[in-house]
């Protein structure tokens, strides 16, 4: 779906947002990606939403990325006999690994590691820190606490121990369940959770064979240490401020968040700024003034996509949010400051010829009417060089894999068309201006940037760049080849 924006918005899927009808709107509303959280649900409606999405996409003819988010290792409570207790300041509240429904006393804590590696006065902290609990007494299954900050809990809320180091694997055996249950139907984004090496990684992207796309997630000071290692193993990045802000002092997060999005950018790799961007909006119609200028700052700092999380997964106003992405999202990319500060980001010169075709499409773009930049790309690599250009003009990728089309629906100012099998420059040519025009890109007396590797269907062959009219009958006068 033609979009007037060039960041993408990820919305994830919940109870809020599970019939065909809601998961219609909210693609039609502007959510690009959609992210069901292996963390939450069963796989039975894991595998009804994914069924939906691929309904809407089939009958709204649009492409749409899925993403599967693995819950890692993360510890997360069990769930609640009335599914939520209320936990007041300087209560007893007790963790253990009794699997019964939990009370306004008492919950499981189902990972028996923890117990062995706490200590006394750890604080341990629930949902992304609101709540906080501080250990007075523990054994090898339970855990006596003092509610120092209390608040609503609910099932399968996360907590972290900041002051503990946990012995935990980076897949656990409901993480490889999930991986191989989530590549079976065919997601296109994979998210690993609190990863903390590159090992990690490969790790996961050896189970997944070449299935889907590999995104780590960055939530962990370990993984802010190995960064550039972990973003060369992975396929794209997703900064998650909720665990990280509690793994990290808060206030770390937001040069963090920048430096990150600046170094995903210069790898090409796409790049997703989430949690709580619209947090009140779980709640309320109307967003906080701090939240819409947390939206527009992702986007002023190039950010590939921003991301909803509880807002459309569990909230009351899940279109209304993505309403108020898409619309600060357009307000931002129309001021020229934005252009501005994406120029000025660009980061430096490129060394190989791919490089130089694509840095001189963006300047064509710049300096003249064209429309569009098309290129043809069957892993998705040419788009992200495209994309890394942050362009001022649309960019077209065409391509004969149904993965890629899905995968690059993510980037940065990317839309993505399904293209046949080709093998002659002219045939390109021909393809891209169709797509332009049916995506109402570029009329008849338009120009628009055609990038492709010729010989066809070899990778990394990017050579060619011509500036075609969008008049068939002019291409058709052609030299055949
Ligand atoms: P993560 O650390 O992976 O982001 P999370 O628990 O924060 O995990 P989100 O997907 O960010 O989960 O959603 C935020 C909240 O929305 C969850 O804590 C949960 O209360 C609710 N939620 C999300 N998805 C579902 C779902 N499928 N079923 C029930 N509740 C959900
Ligand atoms: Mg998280
Ligand atoms: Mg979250």
């Amino acid at each position: 779906m033609r979009r007037q924006r060039n960041v993408k918005i990820v919305a994830t899927l919940g109870p809020a947002s599970s019939t065909y009808d809601v998961i219609r709107t909210l693609h039609e509303a502007g959510a690009d990606v959609f992210r069901l959280n292996m963390s939450h649900g069963r796989h039975e409606e894991i595998e009804e939403r994914h069924k939906i999405i691929r309904q809407v996409e089939k009958d709204l003819d649009s492409p749409i990325a899925i993403l599967a988010d693995l819950q890692g290792p993360k510890l997360r409570v069990g769930t609640f006999a009335n599914g939520a207790e209320e936990l007041v300041d300087g209560a007893r509240f007790r963790l253990d690994l009794d699997p019964t429904e939990g009370d306004m006393n008492r919950v499981c804590l189902p990972h028996k590691e923890i117990f062995a590696a706490l200590k006394c006065s750890a604080r341990l902290l629930v949902n992304d820190g609101k709540i906080r609990l501080k250990v007075l007494e523990y054994g090898e299954d339970f855990a006596n606490c003092e509610v120092t900050v209390g608040g609503i809990i609910s099932n399968r809320k996360g907590v972290n121990v900041p002051d503990v180091v946990l012995p935990l694997a980076a897949l656990s055996e409901k993480d490889c369940a999930d991986l191989e249950f989530a590549c079976a139907l065919g997601v296109d984004w994979l998210a690993l959770s609190f990863i903390q090496r590159p090992a990690d990684v490969y790790e996961a992207r050896s189970l997944v064979d070449g299935r889907a796309a590999i995104l780590s997630k960055i939530e962990k000071p370990a993984a802010i240490e190995h960064f550039s290692e972990i973003l060369d193993a992975s396929d794209g990045i997703m900064v998650a401020r909720g665990d990280l802000g509690v793994e990290l002092p808060v206030h770390a997060v937001p040069p963090i968040q920048k430096r990150l999005v600046r170094k995903c950018r210069a790898a090409a790799k796409p790049v997703i700024i989430a949690t709580q961007m619209l947090e009140s909006m779980i709640e309320s119609p109307m967003p906080t003034r701090a939240e819409v200028s947390d939206v527009a700052t992702a986007i002023y700092e190039g950010t590939d996509a921003i991301m909803l999380s509880a807002e459309s997964a569990a909230g009351s106003f899940p279109v209304e949010a993505v309403n108020t992405m898409n619309n600060v999202a357009i307000e931002v990319e129309a001021d020229p400051t934005y252009e501005q500060i994406i120029a000025a980001s660009r980061g430096g010169r490129q060394s190989s010829i791919a490089d130089g075709i694509v840095a001189a499409a963006r300047e064509i773009a710049e300096t003249t009417e064209v429309k569009a930049i098309c290129c043809f790309t069957q892993s998705g690599t040419t788009a992200h060089l495209i994309a890394r250009e942050r362009p001022g003009v649309p960019i077209i990728a065409l391509t004969n894999m149904r993965q890629t089309v899905r995968q690059l629906v993510l980037s940065w100012g990317t839309y993505c068309v399904m293209t046949g099998t080709l093998d002659r420059f002219k045939m390109a040519v021909i393809n891209a201006v169709r797509a332009a025009r049916a995506g109402g890109f570029a009329t008849e007396s338009d120009q628009i940037v055609v990038i492709a590797g010729v010989p066809f269907n070899i990778p990394g062959t990017t050579n060619i760049l011509r500036v075609a009219s969008c008049d068939e009958r002019l291409i058709q006068s052609m030299d055949p080849r």
